[in-house]
């Protein structure tokens, strides 16, 4: 046994199969998941000593890449200065000062720890300032592992959802209507139905946790028409999205106006960071100056506050964002001129600096009905060798890619031409 295989036999004796998050655990792709120990820039180094150009970028945060110098700076600085406080302190108010400055739809917001409890906490807010009960997800957009939201489609009637994970009880979802992506008539059926017990629809405004959904600008303005109309709150969860696909995330680009939004992954800048805020009136209801109780010991914890503080302000210096959309363009292009030349079965979505690598498909996909049929058994077979090859992409069919600052042109290029090889030995 190497060293990896010896650490992956002892982590399945003390974690659930051996992990701390399930997507990490390389299930279905039949080989053990690798054990890193370090990371700089878009490199991992393995327990094996082996180097890797990475694209999981631990699911979104890095936007500067590992490590980037300056954050590194900022983070040891807090480090060698305090903690933890559990108390009033000014790093948290800079962030907070900066995104509700930068971000006019953030009138006031709220630190939290993790993308999770960002989202449980806007959902008890809109239910609180709306006095009603009823949430409207979407199939096929993720929002952490709150209870009322690990939910899919049931069977027939309008928006009626089922249970997607063992443990969560029927009564912790049955204010949850699920619709599915894509489809006005849809959202027009449940709202028919159920209008006025609806607090909020909550949207990935750009769906990146199972594929990438790019949404249409005309479905997202309806979605705003719609909960104004009934008296709904429309809620964006960016929590990939946003400072992802520009600084204001979707708000910026579709210039559509949500009356909660939920950050965390970049805002963190690599440190556990989640946020929640909006409009002002509804953020006021947040205990201590209103009824609705949401805590954290570690909230707004002073590393997590210094390192995306110092990340994002050094983003928008950079103006990376138009950056890396050209490098995205160029990587992609070369990733699709290649399968196209060789009709390889393959085909790539992006949206800025993010990417999926799916089996081709007539149109945009926007919907999880139209996912390619074999998208799992073929993603894996190029998962593995761009494994062998030094490429660490998302171990999952259905993760999409990140590119961060630290992807040069170079490096994309080169892995640009080893996955092309990679799909044509397949092939
Ligand atoms: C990652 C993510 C979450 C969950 O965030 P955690 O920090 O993992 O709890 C919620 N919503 C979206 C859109 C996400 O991408």
């Amino acid at each position: 046994m190497n060293e990896n295989e010896n650490l992956f036999e002892r982590a399945k004796k003390v974690a659930p199969g051996g992990v701390h998050s399930p997507v990490r655990s390389f299930k279905g792709m039949d080989r053990a998941p690798v054990f890193f120990k370090s990371a700089k820039g878009c490199e991992l180094v393995s327990v094996e000593n082996k180097t890797y150009i990475d694209f999981c970028m631990s699911f979104g945060p890095l936007l500067l890449g590992h490590r980037d110098p300056e954050v590194e700076e900022a983070v040891l600085e807090m480090i060698g200065t305090a903690w933890t406080f559990g108390a009033c302190e000014p790093y948290s108010l800079e962030l907070a000062e900066w995104m509700t400055s930068e971000l006019p739809w953030v009138e006031k917001l709220r630190f939290v720890s993790s993308g999770t409890e960002a989202v449980m906490s806007a959902l008890r807010v809109a239910r609180a300032g709306t006095g009603r009960k009823r949430i409207l997800k979407f199939d096929g957009c993720y929002h952490g592992h709150a209870d009322a939201l690990l939910v899919k489609a049931g069977s027939g009637l309008a928006g009626e959802a089922s249970t997607s994970s063992a443990g969560v009880s029927e009564d912790a979802i049955r204010n949850t209507l699920v619709a599915p992506l894509d489809s006005e008539e849809a959202v027009k059926e449940v709202f028919a139905q159920h209008g006025s017990e609806i607090a909020a629809v909550v949207i990935e405004p750009l769906p990146a946790n199972y594929g990438l959904l790019p949404q249409r600008q005309e479905y997202l303005k309806f979605l705003r028409e719609i909960c104004t109309k009934h008296g709904a709150l429309l809620i964006f969860d960016e929590v990939i999205s946003g400072f992802r696909v520009a600084l204001g995330g979707m708000v910026e680009v579709t210039g559509i106006r949500p009356d909660l939004v939920c950050y965390g992954k970049i805002l963190g800048g690599g440190f556990p960071v989640g946020c929640y805020g909006g409009r002002a009136d509804l953020m006021d209801q947040v205990a201590p100056l209103g009824p609705v109780y949401q805590a954290g010991t570690l909230s707004a914890n002073p590393v997590g506050m210094r390192a995306g503080l110092v990340t994002l302000k050094k983003a928008k210096k950079m103006n990376l964002w138009k950056d890396l959309e050209a490098r995205m363009a160029r990587f992609s292009e070369t990733l699709r001129q290649g399968f196209k030349a060789h009709s390889l079965p393959y085909d790539v979505t992006t949206s800025s600096s993010l990417f999926w690598i799916h089996g081709p498909t007539q149109k945009m996909i926007r919907s999880i009905d139209q996912f390619p049929v074999d998208q799992a058994a073929k993603f894996k077979s190029l998962f593995l060798g761009c494994l062998d090859k030094g490429l660490y992409l998302a171990p999952n069919a259905y993760e999409v890619g990140f590119l961060s600052a630290a992807h040069t042109d170079q490096v994309l290029q080169h892995a640009a031409r080893e996955i092309l090889e990679v799909a044509r030995e397949l092939a």
